[in-house]
């Protein structure tokens, strides 16, 4: 059934400028763009926790200070330090040896930590403000007529932009193939302060352990939100139920292990996300585009997805309307021109940063990741 959320119920759908699947922080960055250049959007929603539902629901994600120009260039600024978003003191990290060191980022500028459903419900709203409107969709889109059971009243668009994600196949549809980089598998828990222990300073931890990393930061309510990231081969070879891998990862860690020592862990599972590097082949075409991760995703090391994500949305908006308002039939080719460079950029700064462990170079995950034996893109 289709079902008009979030403030539109009701409302019916005639075509649209723009349709929009997939409503994360990409999808629901092109429609604010759209509308703030005057085209008509709907966006096509799957909530989280089905397949290709994003990373996992317990996700608490480092937002680097960079996020400020698209969030300025998409007038969501304000809202956005307004709302109740973690500034991020500092991000710490043990890569290469035992000793803390800085992260990415100078202290600076370390941004802010935004719990990913919240910032994902956030910015559909901020669409929905903008005059776009939201759906629902009850199966995969365009495979059964977007999954809209009463077909007249089924949004249609001038234009289709594929936002849905990291394990999205709609560019498929329209002839793109996606080219894996690598496969990584991400376990996430969320951990409660001891009354006693509370942390002073909202920081954010990464470490190198034998068999991946580790990244550890704080969430709203005195949680505490930890990520092993390893290799899908570790995992499997050594056949051990998700809880014991994540367990003797911890158990081979110094830093994480030291602070997650007075947490305990809430009642749910571990979220476990599949967490591909891959790109696709030609990420435009004839009155498509894929944006995000469905077109790009990177590695969460660089903590750089949701700034991609806003940033594409921007270039996303330009392209259609380009393609749509101008009739530039060159847009596209541009578009996806970007999207291969940064990809190319991507690789070659994940390769220099695993480079930079070097204590392991036997173990399995260590090396596939370290030069000569990176994944091509294929
Ligand atoms: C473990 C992990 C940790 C991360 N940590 C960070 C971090 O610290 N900092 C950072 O910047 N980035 C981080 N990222 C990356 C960041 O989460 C993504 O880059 C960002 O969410 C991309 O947004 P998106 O809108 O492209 O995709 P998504 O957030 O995946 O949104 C896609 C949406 O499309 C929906 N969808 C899928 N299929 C369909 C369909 N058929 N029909 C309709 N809707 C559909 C999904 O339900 C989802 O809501 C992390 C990623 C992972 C996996």
């Amino acid at each position: 059934m289709m079902m008009a959320v979030d403030g539109n119920a009701g409302r019916d759908v005639g075509p649209v400028d723009v349709l929009v699947v997939g409503a994360g922080p990409a999808g629901a960055a092109t429609a604010v763009a759209c509308r703030r250049l005057g085209l008509s959007v709907a966006m096509v929603h799957r909530p989280a926790g089905g397949p290709g539902g994003g990373p996992g629901s317990q996700t608490v994600e480092h937002v680097p200070s960079s996020v400020r120009q698209p969030l300025v260039d998409l007038g969501l600024w304000d809202a956005f330090t307004a709302a109740d978003n973690t500034p991020c003191a500092a991000a710490y990290t043990a890569w290469g040896s035992d000793d803390l060191g800085w992260g990415p980022h100078p202290p600076a500028e370390q941004g802010w930590l935004v719990d990913r459903l919240r910032f994902a419900r956030w910015i559909r709203q901020a669409a929905l403000n903008a005059g776009a409107t939201l759906h629902t969709a009850t199966s995969h889109p365009l495979a059964e007529g977007l999954g809209f059971a009463r077909p007249r009243r089924r949004p249609e668009g001038r234009f289709t932009v594929d936002a849905t994600g990291r394990r999205g196949r709609l560019a498929e549809r329209f002839g793109a193939s996606r080219r894996a980089a690598d496969e990584l598998l991400a376990f996430t828990a969320t951990l409660h302060q001891g009354e006693h222990q509370l942390e002073a300073a909202p920081v954010v931890l990464v470490e190198a352990v034998r068999t991946g990393w580790w990244h550890t930061a704080p969430a709203s309510g005195g949680r505490l939100v930890a990520t092993f990231v390893t290799d899908p081969a570790v995992a499997r070879l050594s056949e051990r139920p998700a809880e014991q891998v994540w367990a003797g990862a911890l158990a081979a860690s110094n830093h994480t292990a030291a602070r997650l020592h007075h947490h305990r862990r809430d009642r749910r599972p571990l979220d476990l996300t599949p967490t591909g590097i891959a790109a696709l082949d030609r990420a435009a075409g004839h009155r498509w585009l894929a944006v995000g991760d469905a077109a790009l995703a990177l590695d969460p090391l660089g903590g750089a997805g949701v700034h991609q994500a806003l940033q594409g949305g921007l270039a996303a908006a330009r392209t259609i309307a380009a393609s749509l308002l101008a009739g530039d039939p060159t847009a596209g080719a541009r578009y996806d021109a970007e999207v291969q460079a940064r990809f190319g950029y991507h690789l070659e700064a994940r390769r220099r940063i695993y480079e930079g462990e070097r204590r392991w170079p036997a173990a399995t995950f260590w090396r596939h990741r370290t030069s000569g034996s990176l994944a091509p893109v294929a």
